[in-house]
C-alpha cells in the first residue's frame, strides 16, 4: 500500500516504514549479496542499503545525494537478500520504490535526446514486439556484415559483446494454438521481447514440451512486455500499463496457466498484485492473475512426462537466474528435470545463486561491477569442467556466453527446456535408427 508522505519521499510509490523497519540489522544477508561479497564495505550490501532507504525517509539525508543515488544504482535487484531474510524484509520493494522516487526527480533534468531516447528504448523498442524485431534485423545485419566487428574495437566493445547472436529467424507463433491429443489444460505461452528475436528455439521446445505433458498451449497475439524493465527502472506507472495489457489477454485467451520460460518476466508477472495493490479496480485480478502465473519448470515438474527420452551424455553444471531463485524460490524443479534426463551428469558450481551480473540492463548501466560478477561467475562454471551450462534466463545466458567467450572456453549454454526438447529428440532418432 501506498502510505502518506514523509520526509525525504514524496508522492505516488514511497518505500514502506513497515518494511525498513522490519530489518533488525541482523546482518545474515550479507554473505548472500554479490556486491557486498565484491566491496565488503557496508553501504555496498542489503543493510547498508536500508539504512540509506530509512536515512532519505526520515529526512537526513538528500534524495538524490551522490552516495543514496549510487547505492539504488549499483544494487542488482538480485533479491538474495530478500530470500537470506528471517524477518521478512520485502527489500525488492523497497528498492524499486526508491527507484521510482529518483526517476521522477531526475526525470525533469535530463535533456530532450536524452529523455527522446530512454522513452523510445522503453515505450518503443522493449515494449513493441514489431520494434524489436525491426532492430534485431538491423542487429543481424551489422553482425554477419562485419559492421559489428568495427563497433567492437571502437567505443562500443562492452554493448556489442552482451548483444545476443541474433538467429536467421524469430519466432513468430503469436495468435498461434498448439493442440495436445488428449489434452489436459491450456498453457498460455509468455513470449515477451527478447526472448521472441534471440531464443526462438526456447519457445519453440517449451511448446514441444508442454505437450508432451499433455497440456494445449495458446500464444495469443494481445500479449506483450511483463513491464519489469520498467519497475527495475523505476517507472513504475508504465509497469502498470504494461501488466494491465497482459492480464487482459490471460483473461481473455481462457487458459488455465500462464507460462514463462524467462525467469526476469515470470517474477515480474508473479508480482502484478503489489504493483496494482493501490488500483481498486485491477487489484483483485490482478492478484488472480499472478496466483496463475508458473514458470516453465514447475509446470513440467509437476506433470507426468512422456517416458520417451532419449540420452545426452555430458557433464552439465546449473546456473540458477537470481529471478527465479530468489525472487520466485524455484530451485529444485529445474534440477530434477535434468536429472531426469539419462547420461546427463549435474556438477554444481560454487555460488550458483550468486548473480551473474546481468540483472536486466544492470551490464549496461553498470558495466564495471557486472564484469567483477560475470567473471566470477564464469570462473566457477570453467572450475566444475561442465561441458553444458544449463540455466532458464535469457539475461543469464547473454551474460554467461560472453563472459565465456572472453576467456576462450567452449562451453555450451542451454536453457533447461532445451536440454529436455533435445533428449526426447534424440530418443526419437535413436528409434529411428533401430
Ligand atoms: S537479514 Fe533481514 S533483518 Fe537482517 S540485516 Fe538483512 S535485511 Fe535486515
Ligand atoms: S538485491 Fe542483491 S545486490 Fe541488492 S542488496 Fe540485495 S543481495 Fe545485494
Amino acid at each position: 500500500m501506498i502510505e502518506a508522505s514523509q520526509p525525504g519521499f514524496s508522492g505516488a510509490d514511497i518505500p514502506s516504514a513497515a518494511v525498513y523497519d522490519a530489518c533488525v540489522r541482523c546482518g545474515l544477508c550479507l554473505p548472500t549479496c554479490p556486491t557486498y561479497l565484491e566491496t565488503m564495505t557496508e553501504t555496498s550490501g542489503p543493510r547498508g542499503r536500508i539504512s540509506l532507504i530509512k536515512a532519505v525517509a526520515e529526512g537526513e539525508l538528500p534524495l538524490l545525494s551522490p552516495g543514496f543515488v549510487e547505492q539504488m544504482s549499483e544494487c542488482l535487484d538480485c533479491r538474495a537478500c530478500e530470500a537470506a531474510c528471517p524477518s521478512g524484509v520485502r527489500y525488492g520493494s523497497l528498492l524499486e520504490r526508491s527507484r521510482s522516487q529518483i526517476e521522477t526527480a531526475v526525470a525533469p533534468t535530463r535533456s530532450a535526446p536524452q529523455g527522446a531516447l530512454r522513452r523510445f528504448a522503453l515505450r518503443t523498442l522493449f515494449s513493441n514486439p514489431a520494434t524489436m524485431r525491426l532492430a534485431a534485423k538491423l542487429l543481424r545485419w551489422a553482425q554477419r556484415s562485419g559492421v559489428m566487428w568495427i563497433a567492437e574495437r571502437t567505443g562500443f566493445k562492452d554493448a556489442a559483446a552482451l548483444a545476443p547472436r541474433i538467429p536467421n529467424r524469430f519466432f513468430v507463433a503469436n495468435g498461434q494454438r498448439f493442440e495436445a491429443q488428449p489434452s489436459l489444460g491450456v498453457a498460455f505461452l509468455h513470449t515477451g521481447c527478447v526472448m521472441h528475436v534471440a531464443f526462438p528455439n526456447v519457445h519453440e521446445a517449451s511448446i514441444r514440451m508442454l505437450r508432451r505433458a499433455g497440456l494445449t498451449v495458446t500464444v495469443p497475439r494481445a500479449q506483450g512486455c511483463c513491464g519489469a524493465i520498467a519497475v527495475h527502472t523505476g517507472q513504475m506507472e508504465f509497469g502498470r500499463e504494461l501488466a494491465k495489457r497482459n492480464i487482459e489477454a490471460f483473461e481473455r485467451s481462457g487458459a488455465d496457466v500462464y507460462v514463462v520460460n524467462a525467469a526476469g518476466c515470470g517474477s515480474a508477472l508473479k508480482e502484478y498484485g503489489d504493483l496494482l495493490a493501490g488500483d481498486p479496480q485491477w487489484h483483485e485480478r490482478a492478484e488472480r492473475f499472478s496466483s496463475r502465473v508458473r514458470d516453465i519448470t514447475e509446470v513440467l515438474d509437476a506433470m507426468q512426462l512422456d517416458s520417451h527420452i532419449g540420452r545426452i551424455d555430458a557433464l552439465v553444471t546449473y546456473q540458477e537466474p537470481c529471478h527465479l531463485v530468489h525472487a520466485q524460490r524455484v530451485s529444485a524443479a529445474p534440477r530434477r528435470l535434468l536429472a531426469q534426463i539419462p547420461g546427463l551428469t549435474l556438477r554444481e558450481m560454487d555460488e550458483s545463486a550468486v548473480c551473474c551480473g546481468s540483472a536486466g540492463i544492470y551490464n549496461l548501466t553498470q558495466p564495471e561491477m557486472a564484469g567483477r560478477l560475470q567473471r566470477r561467475k564464469v570462473g566457477h562454471i570453467v572450475e566444475t569442467a561442465a561441458t553444458i551450462v544449463a540455466t532458464a534466463n535469457p539475461g543469464c545466458a547473454l551474460q554467461v556466453m560472453a563472459g565465456l567467450r572472453e576467456r576462450g572456453d567452449d562451453v555450451r549454454v542451454a536453457h533447461v527446456v532445451e536440454l529436455l526438447d533435445e533428449a526426447y529428440a534424440n530418443y526419437n532418432a535413436a528409434a529411428t535408427r533401430a
